[in-house]
């Protein structure tokens, strides 16, 4: 049976995807001041200090790709500064589910995700800390004898693309090593895929270990420091204009996650993305839970943390309908068609926010990035009881199970779901790294592709499928 569901939320039902709606900004005390955060962050303290009056390349963003693409940048000899409106990591970089993994992937980002688990194994010795990964193996039980067939199919060719120099280690498993990974199920599962080499991340740690590193090999992060806009001379970028003054620099990268489109909207650059909400929770781990990573028909995901809990969601999407998809709504009819895309399309106070949010701004008037410090989107709360449920149905074992956290995460989404890694022509040094749906575990190839982009030298892999152009 197909884990689907689609429909359309209003009224009532909207307040209950209020992850596509409510736009809040807790406080939170760290080190004896308040400071706008949401409770499930992490805290790195941003550089302190003026702003540099002129730097090597400015990075917009310090989610996992603006750190990521910074450090690459530093590695290659660069001085890169990011500036990030909030706090380091405050929106998707520590709100997402966790998981790098290959299954299933179509080819446009399968070697981008293959080479990314690769860097990931090597991380906590790279950077000389625990970034809470783990190889940990994930099970994925097919929904049908179709599914299972296109599983095999899909194996089959992936391991015969990447042959024996490259392992490739995803098969099928049943029996009694299908058992000891799904112990204590009450249903009888009896074949699935398997991806040993799969790993893990933390939402809590790992991006927040990242900027730590980032930091400590110089890269300057100035936080509650939003860019506002890039000014040119002769048709070259001069400037990127923040709320706390200019930095003189001829390359940019924008790495502004779901704010990317506006962003680049005011430089009259067109960038086709829509919002997206997921809403996750975090419970403890009870004696007898089953580890690793799991996914199950009927809508049953868990992913075991490095400390113990458990990272458990509903694989629900829910697409508000906002300005832009007047715009670009039609672009996304094969993807909101496709029966395995989970989507909820939603009608609630997002449309109203998006026909009241200013388009474009002088680089001396307020813009919205300094209204929307961290943005933390009230998790669905009905959809999160009921994958709860079920999964103690499932397994019992986590009956025991104590709520820790719930949240919900605003990414922004391509017609075609891959990311936009991207030179924009009408702004030659700027490149643009946006709008995927995985990006733990792509950062550190994507951020060695925008890197590449930005110095003219040649990407490791085929980068038209990530071009912003595309469309
Ligand atoms: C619920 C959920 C589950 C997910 N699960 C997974 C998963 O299992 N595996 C996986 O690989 N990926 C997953 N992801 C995706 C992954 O989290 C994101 O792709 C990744 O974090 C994106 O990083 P980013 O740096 O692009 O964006 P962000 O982390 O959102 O960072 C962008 C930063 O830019 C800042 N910014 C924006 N505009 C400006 C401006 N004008 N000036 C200054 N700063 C600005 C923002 O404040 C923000 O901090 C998930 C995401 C969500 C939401």
């Amino acid at each position: 049976m197909p884990i689907t569901r689609r429909g359309l939320l209003l009224g009532g039902a909207a307040v209950a995807v209020a992850g596509g709606a409510g736009i809040l900004t807790p406080m939170l005390r760290r080190e004896g001041r308040w400071v706008p955060g949401s409770p499930r962050n992490g805290y790195v303290e941003g550089t302190e200090g003026k702003l540099p009056k002129q730097a090597d390349v400015v990075i917009v963003g310090a989610g996992i790709l603006g750190i990521m693409t910074a450090i690459e940048l530093a590695e290659r000899g660069l001085s890169p500064v990011i500036v990030e409106k909030g706090n380091i990591a405050g929106e998707q970089s520590s709100r997402f589910y966790g998981q790098v993994m290959t299954y299933k992937n179509p080819d446009e980002i399968f070697m981008m995700h293959h080479i990314g688990k690769q860097r990931w194994r090597k991380m906590n010795e790279k950077v000389g800390a625990d970034t809470s990964y783990r190889t940990q193996g994930r099970v994925e039980v097919p929904l049908d004898e179709e599914d299972l067939e296109n599983t095999r199919k899909w194996i089959n060719t992936k391991s015969a693309e990447l042959g024996s120099d490259n392992p490739f280690n995803t098969r099928i498993i049943h029996g009694n090593e299908l058992e000891q990974r799904l112990r204590g199920a009450s249903s009888n599962w009896t074949i699935a895929g398997f991806e040993e080499d799969s790993g893990s991340l933390d939402a809590e740690v790992a991006a927040f270990v990242m900027a730590e590193y980032a930091k400590k090999i110089g890269i300057r992060i100035y936080t509650q420091c939003a860019a506002r806009g890039v000014e040119t001379q002769a048709g070259n970028i001069s400037d990127v204009v923040t709320e706390k003054g200019a930095i003189r620099t001829s390359q940019v990268v924008v790495a502004g996650g779901y704010w990317s489109r506006l962003f680049m909207q005011n430089l009259g650059v067109d960038v086709p993305t829509l919002p997206a909400y997921q809403s996750q929770q975090l419970i403890s781990g009870p004696p007898g839970a089953p580890g690793g990573n799991v996914a199950l028909p009927g809508n049953i995901f868990f992913r075991e943390q490095a400390d113990g809990t458990y990272a458990t969601s509903p694989r629900v999407i829910v697409v508000p309908l906002v300005k832009e998809s007047f715009i670009y709504g039609y672009k996304y009819i094969p993807l909101i068609t496709d029966p395995d895309f989970p989507v909820h399309i939603a009608l609630n106070n997002r449309l109203f926010t998006t026909l009241m949010q200013p388009q474009s701004w002088k680089l001396d008037e307020v813009t919205p990035f300094e209204e929307h410090r961290d943005m933390t989107a009230l998790p669905d709360l009905p959809a999160l009881e009921e994958s709860l449920e079920t999964l103690k149905a499932e397994f019992p074992a986590f009956e025991k199970a104590e709520l820790i956290d719930r949240w919900s995460g605003a990414m922004s989404i391509a017609p075609d779901e891959h990311p936009i890694i991207s030179n924009v022509k009408e702004l030659p040094g700027l490149v643009l790294n946006t709008a995927t749906s995985w990006g733990m575990t792509e950062s550190p190839v994507s951020a060695e592709i925008t890197a590449d982009l930005l110095l003219g030298e040649t990407p490791p892999l085929d980068v038209t499928p990530f071009d912003l152009y595309r469309f």
